[in-house]
């Protein structure tokens, strides 16, 4: 579903990601490790172009992601109109559980099914419960988000996403603003997701969780992907040195 080849970005003269490759096919799982700064963040924000990136091709599905052919056969970038419709496909968390503060977290739920997707008001209700139930907090449907624990909002954040019908979620370190409290609960509603089905690319710096749900695992450093596989060989009885070296910096 997600095929990244060679994907380059850079901040200014700063290059961030020098050449990401990866696959996911649909239904698997991919984690995403590595140390801060090399380009987690910035890639998952390329697939859903909250960043452009200035070589190499993303794709989700058949759609090239960020650009389009024009006459002449060059690429150029997307007009707004189908950046919107691509990313419509696609459901992000934050670490930063970003909510409508002013809206319930039902509210929160339905805007976008009613406004980006012309969904009757009592459908999108009805499916928002079910979602809700689903991430069990059916009893705070009306409450505000700031009634909630981070968990909770985190849980309503992943309910919002999952209200447009992704094909494909990208998680960014879900649960590191988060107590050790209530990282599990958020973690076991990632795991369900997980074994639904869906398609998923979570950045997490909580590895046996990550060796839990994942298909397969990628470390990231310096803005490639160093070497990835299946959790029991990329954990395994021999990691590699650069992973040695970065788990031994998170322990
Ligand atoms: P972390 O684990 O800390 O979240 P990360 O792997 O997600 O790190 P990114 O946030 O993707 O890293 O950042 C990669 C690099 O890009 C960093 O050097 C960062 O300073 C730089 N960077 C990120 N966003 C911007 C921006 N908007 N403008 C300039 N530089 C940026
Ligand atoms: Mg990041």
């Amino acid at each position: 579903l997600v095929r990244a080849q060679n994907v380059q970005k850079w901040f200014g003269s700063h290059q961030v990601l020098k050449g990401v490759d990866l696959s996911v096919e649909r239904g698997q799982v991919m984690s995403i490790i590595g140390p801060s700064g090399s380009g987690k963040s910035t890639f998952l924000r390329c697939i859903n172009q909250l960043e452009t990136y200035q070589a190499g091709r993303i794709y989700v599905g058949d759609a090239l992601i960020g650009f389009e052919e024009a006459r002449d056969g060059k690429l150029v970038a997307l007009s707004n109109r189908r950046i919107v419709a691509q990313r419509r496909r696609i459901g992000m968390v934050f670490q930063q559980f970003n909510l409508f503060w002013h809206m319930t977290v039902l509210e929160n739920i339905i805007e976008a099914p009613v406004l980006v997707l012309g969904q009757p008001r009592h459908q999108a209700e009805r499916k928002a419960m079910e979602l809700l139930e689903r991430v069990g907090l059916a009893e705070k449907a009306n409450a505000f988000p700031s009634k909630l624990s981070g968990g909770q909002q985190q849980r309503a954040a992943i309910a919002r996403a999952l209200a447009m019908n992704p094909e494909l979620m990208l998680f960014d370190e879900p649960t590191s603003a988060l107590d050790p409290e209530t990282t599990g609960e958020v973690l076991s509603v990632i795991a369900e997701l997980a074994s639904s089905g869906m398609t998923m690319i979570i950045v997490t710096h909580e590895m046996s969780f990550a060796r839990q749900v994942s298909d397969r695992v990628m470390l990231m450093e310096n803005g490639m992907v160093d070497y990835g596989g299946p959790p029991e060989q990329f954990f395994g009885a021999q990691p590699s040195p650069r992973l040695k070296a970065f788990l031994s910096t998170i322990h």
